[in-house]
């Protein structure tokens, strides 16, 4: 079964079941500056979830485009180290607003895996919040689910927040497990490790209360539910596979780049973990762009400047010397844009823009290497194998390289940043350059996006380097 059908047999599930299928919101949360990027299917509820925004029907389902890098929620650094976490995924979930509660929302989801989709019962596991009986018994009484598979947990993970603020509840979560052999050893176990044997495919939010700043819990105005199950999880269980990499979502274009960069995948641990990355930057990379992010040196643009950085040095890892990703991005465009259009109408936008960033980062990584490496042969010299903040910092100031780049270069060699000394001289150059401050660095990217949009559309682009050169605040 195609991802694609997987998504399709989802939506279709629920609107049978009185759900509207509503299309995914943008990456960038409206009228939410609590919030850097969606990054859960409710984030386009939240104001009904609160009652503070009435709809036309009380039941919803959705494909959500999510992005997990930045805030609470983060993932990036997971990305390619673990089977199961993206920057981008797809959140498929079903959202009851006063409706239904715990126990329609449990049917619906043992209907769907068991019957639709035909997962074997004997290799689910359940957990929810240690204080929710009320949800074990509901398992038990409603779809017969064995007490022996249910696991109570904590905060950490069964009670599910957007944020620091906003709608939240105790959950419950399906977890499927994967078999022995992707267990991490003796202490392998649900709650207990963060290995991907007992693989986490969805959960189940039980909306309850509103959260402020102070963390005080008011109940909501009527008791909700808010589900979510990653797409690319969903779809390798579905496939048989146990990663999400070597699912029809990714495979194309790892093939694709392992053939540009004459490599195979699946021989070589280092290799995967660059083809995954670049698979996974390259989805968040098209679909930040089109949602009007621009790479920049702060907020959301930032974002994207990491990623397409990130994606590009390993990229250089493969052996891959001239800018690729500006093609990888277009791949992604010819996948996805059936089920979100608005990809198509920014393709030749996107890779103009990918293709100028890949090329102004490739003048300097080279030169930031050689610093780097320098310093780390002087360190090991020394006997030492902490890279100051300072040179961390002069590496990311002078040469563009984000933290989690120089991260990953000392990491392979054994050696560690001093991550306070970095943000310490970070503070003091945002101090010094407070005084030139000149207004909000995110309206400007706006603004400048359209303006490159209008001149990319053009006969006559030139490039945007000099338009988001003017925007850059530090
Ligand atoms: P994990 O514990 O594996 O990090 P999570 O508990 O952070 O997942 P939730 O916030 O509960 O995830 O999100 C709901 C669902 O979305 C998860 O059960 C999973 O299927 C999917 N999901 C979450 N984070 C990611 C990610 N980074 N990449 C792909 N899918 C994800
Ligand atoms: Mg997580
Ligand atoms: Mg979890
Ligand atoms: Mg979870």
């Amino acid at each position: 079964m195609k991802a694609s059908e997987i998504r399709e047999r989802f939506l279709k599930f629920f609107e049978k079941n009185g759900h509207k299928i509503e299309t995914s919101s943008s990456l960038i949360p409206k009228d939410d500056p609590t919030l850097l990027f969606t990054n859960a299917g409710m984030v386009q509820f939240k104001k009904t979830f609160l009652g503070q925004e009435k709809r036309d029907y009380a039941r919803a389902t959705t494909s959500q485009k999510c992005l997990r890098v930045g805030g609470k929620h983060n993932d990036l650094e997971n990305v390619g180290r673990t089977a199961r976490h993206h920057t981008f995924f797809e959140m498929l979930g079903n959202f009851s607003f006063g409706d239904y509660f715990k126990e329609d929302a449990i049917k619906f989801c043992w209907e769907f895996l068991t019957e639709e989709l035909k997962l074997p019962k004997e290799k689910l596991y359940i957990t929810i919040y240690k204080d929710d009986d009320e949800a074990g018994e509901l398992w038990q009484k409603a779809v017969n689910f064995p007490v022996e598979r249910i696991y109570k947990l904590g905060k950490k993970d069964n009670f599910w927040s957007m944020g620091d603020t906003g709608p939240c509840g105790p959950c419950s979560e399906v977890h499927i497990d994967q078999g022995e052999n992707m267990s991490c050893g003796p202490d392998c176990g649900i709650g207990k490790c963060d290995c991907d044997r007992y693989l986490e495919i969805w959960n189940l939010v039980f909306m309850q209360y509103d959260q402020d700043e102070n963390g005080v819990q008011t109940p909501l105005p009527h008791p909700s539910i808010d589900t979510g199950m990653g797409l690319e999880r969903i779809t390798a269980v579905c496939q048989g596979v146990q990663s999400n990499y070597e699912t029809d979502l990714f495979q194309p274009m790892i093939q694709a780049v392992a053939k540009k960069a004459g490599v195979k995948y699946k021989e070589d641990d280092e290799i995967d973990t660059a083809l995954q990355v670049i698979a996974d930057h390259s989805r968040s990379i098209a679909f930040l762009i089109t949602d009007q992010i621009l790479p920049s040196n702060e907020g959301r643009g930032y974002v994207l400047r990491r990623l397409i950085r990130r994606a590009f040095r390993f990229g250089r890892l493969l052996g891959l010397t001239d800018p690729f990703l500006y093609e990888t991005v277009q791949m992604v465009v010819n996948d996805m844009g059936g089920q979100f259009p608005e990809l198509t109408d920014n393709k030749d936008f996107m890779a103009r823009m990918v293709r100028e960033e890949e090329e102004r980062f490739s003048q300097t990584l080279d030169k930031g290497l050689i610093i780097l490496e320098e310093e780390m042969e002087e360190l090991k010299n020394e006997g030492k194998n902490t890279i100051s903040g300072e040179t961390a910092f002069k590496l990311y100031d002078t040469f563009g390289f984000p933290l989690d780049i120089i991260n990953d270069v000392a990491e392979k060699q054994k050696f560690v940043v001093d991550e306070k000394g970095f943000n310490a001289a970070m503070k003091e150059q945002k101090d010094r350059a407070k005084a030139a401050w000149k207004g909000s660095g995110e309206k400007d990217t706006a603004s400048t996006f359209r303006t490159v949009l209008e001149a990319g559309l053009k006969n006559s682009f030139t490039g945007y380097s000099e338009l988001v050169s003017e925007s850059r605040i530090v």
